[in-house]
């Protein structure tokens, strides 16, 4: 059965966490992997989520099964964190949201119903995106094309080859969007572009599939889901992917939604038994702590501020470390500008550096980016900014 089967190849990023747990440099630092830490370069347990988790222990709840599409005050409370308190459509029963494996459980469910409901459509990316989105689109039968995104000479967006790209697909082409903070770029479109976008995918009746996985990193909780509110008043059919994965520093809980904004409460009824049956045969129903500790913390007036407090700590902290960056570039007398890290939010920054830069950084001052010269400004903290400022002055000499 198996003497046939080829070795994969290797997951890029994944690849780079093994070289550098295998590097014995003390200096070493890890750019290359997309999670937050902190000061202290650890994952950050949340003290909201460690009082609704001790809570959760104490109160030695039984482990039954979920509902197919999750815990119910979960999925309201991730629509509201989408789409805002007052909402008319959720306020109309026209959302439905199904709990899902993290953000890429909730893609993957998205993915194989539209399959279901529209298997010729192709499906269109950023170029670059997350590198998942490819693969995990291709799995689910799609043929996947890339719009223009990034453009590395102004360290912005190529927003004409975007905007003309997306005029030419077909109706029912599926284009996923990141709605804040992307990932690889860190380079966001601004509000008068999302309203160009959500014109044009209007006008030519494409299927908007918004994959936010960093709500609050960028400029806030309401702030980064603007895109998907433009999309959402816009009264279209719009997907939409989230994860708590960052916000709330559960990675490895897998708690992300995915949500879908219908016309009416009764073609929300129909498209949820629908997408139930894709979770069925996927797996059953989601895992329950994670979702239950989000769920407490949104649901809890003192636990959400203490929350949104460490969330906003997160993103200030991103912030400083991305200036401090470029104030630390200027002082080594870098002549390249900078000042573009600044602009971009989340936690990535495309920095510029070339493959064979990263080559050097990691070769000689053991620090790890990926090739493309994605580094993780999350990752940065003030015991490692100086000598990754250092580094990066040297490779660029
Ligand atoms: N979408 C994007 C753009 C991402 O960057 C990520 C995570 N790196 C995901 C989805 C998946 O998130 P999760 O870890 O919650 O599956």
């Amino acid at each position: 059965l198996f003497s046939a089967v080829e070795l994969a190849p290797r997951d890029p990023i994944l690849g780079l966490n093994e070289a550098f747990n295998a590097d014995t440099r003390p200096t070493k630092v890890n750019l290359g992997v997309g999670v937050y830490t902190n000061e202290e370069g650890k994952i950050p347990l949340l003290r909201a989520v460690r009082e609704a988790e001790q809570a959760r222990v104490e109160a030695a709840l039984p482990r039954g099964y979920l509902p197919i599409e999750g815990i119910a005050a979960y999925d309201a409370a991730v629509q509201k964190l989408l789409l805002g308190d007052n909402s008319p459509l959720i306020a109309a029963g026209r959302v439905v949201t199904a709990q899902a494996l993290g953000g890429t459980g909730a893609l993957k469910i998205g993915a194989d119903f539209l399959k279901r409901l529209n298997p010729a459509a192709k499906v269109a990316i950023s170029d670059p995106s997350w590198e998942n989105h490819r693969a995990l689109f291709e799995s689910a039968g799609f043929e996947v094309v890339a719009y223009p995104y990034y453009d590395a000479q102004s360290h912005g967006v190529n927003f004409e080859g975007m905007l003309a790209a997306l005029g030419s697909y077909d109706a029912g082409t599926i284009v996923v969007l990141h709605a804040c903070c992307h990932n690889p770029t860190g380079v966001d479109l601004s509000d008068a572009q999302w309203k160009q976008i959500v014109e044009v995918v209007k006008a030519r009746n494409l299927v908007p599939f918004l994959d936010i996985a960093y709500q609050g990193f960028g400029d806030g909780i309401d702030a980064d889901a603007a895109a998907v509110r433009l999309f959402a008043a816009a009264e279209l059919n719009v997907f939409v992917s989230s994860s708590f994965s960052k916000s709330f520093s559960l990675y490895g809980e897998r708690v992300g939604a995915l949500s879908i904004i219908t016309e009416s409460k009764d073609e929300a009824a129909r498209v949820l038994s629908q997408l139930k049956r894709v979770i069925r045969t996927n797996y059953s129903n989601p895992p329950t702590h994670g979702g239950a500790i989000v769920a407490t913390v949104l649901g809890t007036p003192a636990l959400r501020a203490m929350w949104e407090q460490e969330l906003g700590e997160m993103r200030d902290r991103i912030r400083a470390m991305r200036n401090g960056l470029v104030e630390r570039l200027k002082a080594a007398g870098v002549p390249r500008d900078f000042s573009f890290v600044n602009a971009q939010r989340g936690m990535f920054s495309y920095s510029g550096l070339s493959a064979a830069q990263v080559d050097r950084l990691r070769e000689e001052f053991g620090i790890y980016a990926v090739s493309t010269g994605r580094i993780c400004v999350a990752a940065l903290n003030m015991r490692n900014i100086d000598a990754v400022a250092n580094a990066v002055a040297q490779v660029l000499k």
